[in-house]
């Protein structure tokens, strides 16, 4: 999975590491793991309709977001827990939301079990961002939304960055930043991510 990952031109020796110890077959949960090779470059189904993205494109935006030590990242949609793993394997602070509590309490189980004590997981809407621990240094969204949800870039640090596919059907990714008040928008990869839901 590594050789790929470089091969596709991850350079980041952090997030190579990181990509290199966390064990992706752990985050699929057992009734699902026999359906794709956990290490193989594209997403694996993890159950409720929904997928653990595919190895490069988690490496891709961790490096675009390049989370440092100790900083506070917000993550939407937690699914398997895998991202949140990597971003804490980096030293980050992780505050990760997930709208289907099944995923959710999957995602607190293993994590705990890795023992990644620096994730914090939350049932609930991720529209909503977590207001009680904002501001974040970043923000990686790993759902698609139609437009950018305006709660998340309101709970972004001035100096921040965000990273979302955005769109329906054909989507992009789209790196944000803050920046003295004002925010740039950058179009990034086309992708395909499953859609952020609405809050029920
Ligand atoms: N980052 C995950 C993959 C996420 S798949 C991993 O590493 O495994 C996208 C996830 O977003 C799904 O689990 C889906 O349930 C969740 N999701 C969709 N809409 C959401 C919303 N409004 N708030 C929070 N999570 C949402």
């Amino acid at each position: 999975m590594i050789a790929t990952l470089k091969a596709y031109g991850i350079k980041d020796p952090e997030v190579l590491r990181a990509m290199g110890t966390v064990r992706r077959h752990e985050y699929i949960p057992v009734s699902h793991r026999h359906a794709a090779d956990p290490y193989g470059d594209h997403p694996c189904p993890i159950g409720h309709g929904q997928t653990i993205s595919q190895p490069y494109i988690v490496a891709y935006m961790t490096e675009r977001i390049a989370p440092k030590k100790g900083e506070k990242i917000l993550e939407i949609g937690t699914g398997s827990g895998y991202q949140a793993a990597i971003l804490a394997e980096l030293g980050a602070d992780v505050y990760t939301i997930e709208i289907i509590p099944e995923l959710a309490d999957h995602a607190r189980d293993v994590l705990a079990a890795e023992g990644y004590q620096r994730v914090h997981v939350l049932t609930g809407d991720g529209y909503k961002g977590w207001p009680e621990h904002a501001p974040f240094d970043a923000v990686i969204v790993t759902c698609a939304p139609e437009d950018i949800p305006a709660a998340l870039v309101e709970q972004l640090k001035e100096g921040g960055r965000m990273i979302l596919p955005l769109g329906t059907g054909m989507q992009r990714l789209v790196i944000l930043l803050k920046k003295e008040g004002r925010v740039t928008v950058v179009n990034d990869l086309p992708v395909r991510f499953v859609p952020m839901v609405k809050g029920r």
